[in-house]
């Protein structure tokens, strides 16, 4: 539930306003979890409110993968046993994370602990979803949220946490692991929220005083889950306190919602995956370009308005002799010229089932090179816990693979298919 929810409820039980806020503090910044913890409300309030079917939802760590290079890949699952995957990442990507933070590579790692939390939901009798969530710290060495290594904190932290918009995804990306679910269901805005919840509970972190960058770019498509995503947003800002400029959010291109997401008041930045330089290209790779082409698509683009300092970032799936050519970077830079935005590479991240090849490093450089000649800032994304299967696309539910030895890497013959041109 989110403010106004909250401030109705308040007011119809006949409680002062600020009740509202009481029950917000509680449950997005100390995390509590039960409505009995909810010490500042009167006990005859919280029976209340126990008796008219609200409760406190869950949303539970089931797995958590560690990476070697510090990333964590968790399974959250939720009341009716779907479960999405969130990532923990310390040091952001190198890529900027796409999130507007001037990430760098002097950030540090984080530890972490199993970790709970929950939603205050409403009961069969009522037609509000669970929102309100938390978490109890149970290691209780954190009494104030705080990390206890000062990792992730203050100006030297750069965290980031990539979260999921919905079970599946119903895009159908070709390169993309999460595609070959489809779509289960889309997120409430409460499931989105704790994903953040639990992960910043299990770290020790706590925004605004630790520094926290989010992005949405797990599992799912944000725009095909428009009203949920926007609700989280402005949750994540005003209740769990992220600002809205270290959020970003990715679509593949779902132009009608990116031309909504630019009138809202409270939003996060934009981020596109664009992923090829043509149309012909861009449709075989991303089946949505059908409809939404490149034209559409930068028409849109150019259309945002851009706070100052804000620029979109673009996203640029490189797949060996497929869209990594010199003269696809050239493309690239014709599209993107005059747009005030920067350009994230990202070597493909391979996957059982995924018939694409990682380009070498040269390949990348060369690249990146033609953007910045083109005057187009170009960052190369580190990929970070492919080890665990955590990186960009190879979000799947993958209990399964990463329990198998530890992941014989890339090079493994498994998740390679032969090199193209
Ligand atoms: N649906 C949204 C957000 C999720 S994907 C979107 O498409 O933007 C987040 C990013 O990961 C996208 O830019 C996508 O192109 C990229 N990605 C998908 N599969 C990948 C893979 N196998 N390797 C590297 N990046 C991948």
């Amino acid at each position: 539930m989110d403010r106004d929810e909250l401030a109705r409820l308040v007011s119809e039980a006949g409680q002062p306003g600020y009740r509202a806020k009481q029950i917000i503090d509680a449950v997005y910044r100390q995390r509590v979890e039960s409505l009995a913890e909810i010490s500042t409300l009167p006990q005859e309030f919280r029976e209340k409110l126990t008796q008219s079917g609200m409760t406190v939802g869950t949303a539970r760590i089931e797995k958590k993968f560690a990476s070697v290079d510090g990333t964590v890949r968790y399974l959250i699952g939720f009341g009716d046993g779907q479960s999405v995957e969130t990532v923990w990442m310390p040091e952001g990507d190198g890529g900027e994370a796409g999130d507007g933070s001037e990430a760098g590579e002097e950030a540090s790692g984080s530890g972490s602990s199993g970790a709970k939390a929950q939603f205050l939901t409403e009961g069969s009798n009522a037609g509000l979803e669970g929102l309100l969530h938390p978490a109890k710290n149970r290691t209780g060495q954190n009494r104030n949220g705080k990390n206890p290594t000062g990792q992730g904190r203050g100006r030297h932290g750069r965290s980031t946490i990539c979260i999921s918009s919905q079970v599946g995804c119903a895009v159908d990306c070709q390169f993309c692991l999460t595609a070959l679910l489809g779509v289960k269901r889309n997120l409430t805005a409460g499931e989105i929220v704790g994903q953040v919840c639990v992960v910043l509970k299990d770290q020790g972190v706590s925004p605004p005083e630790d520094r926290i960058n989010l992005v949405f770019m797990g599992m799912g498509e944000p725009f095909l889950n428009y009203e949920n995503f926007m609700k989280a947003s402005r949750l994540l800002v005003e209740a769990v306190g992220i600002a809205e400029r270290r959020i970003t959010v990715s679509t593949a291109g779902i132009v009608p919602r990116i031309r909504d997401f630019a009138e809202e008041k409270i939003r996060p930045k934009l981020a596109i995956s664009l992923n090829a330089s043509n149309d012909a290209l861009r449709t075989r790779l991303m089946p949505l370009n059908k409809k939404w082409n490149l034209e559409m698509l930068m028409a849109a683009a150019r259309d945002f308005p851009l706070r100052t300092r804000e620029w979109i970032t673009f996203e640029y799936v490189l797949l060996g002799g497929v869209n990594d050519h010199p003269e696809n970077a050239r493309e690239a830079a014709e599209l993107l010229r005059g747009l005030r935005c920067k350009v994230n590479l990202i070597a493909l991240n391979p996957g059982p089932g995924i018939d694409f090849t990682t380009p070498s490093a040269e390949r990348v450089a060369a690249f990146q090179e033609i953007l910045r000649v083109a005057a187009i800032p170009a960052f190369v994304r580190r990929p970070r816990g492919r080890d665990i299967y955590a990186a960009c696309g190879q979000l799947k539910r993958t209990v399964e693979i990463a329990i198998l030895p530890v992941l014989q890497q890339e090079s493994s013959p498994t998740f390679s298919a032969p090199r193209e041109g």
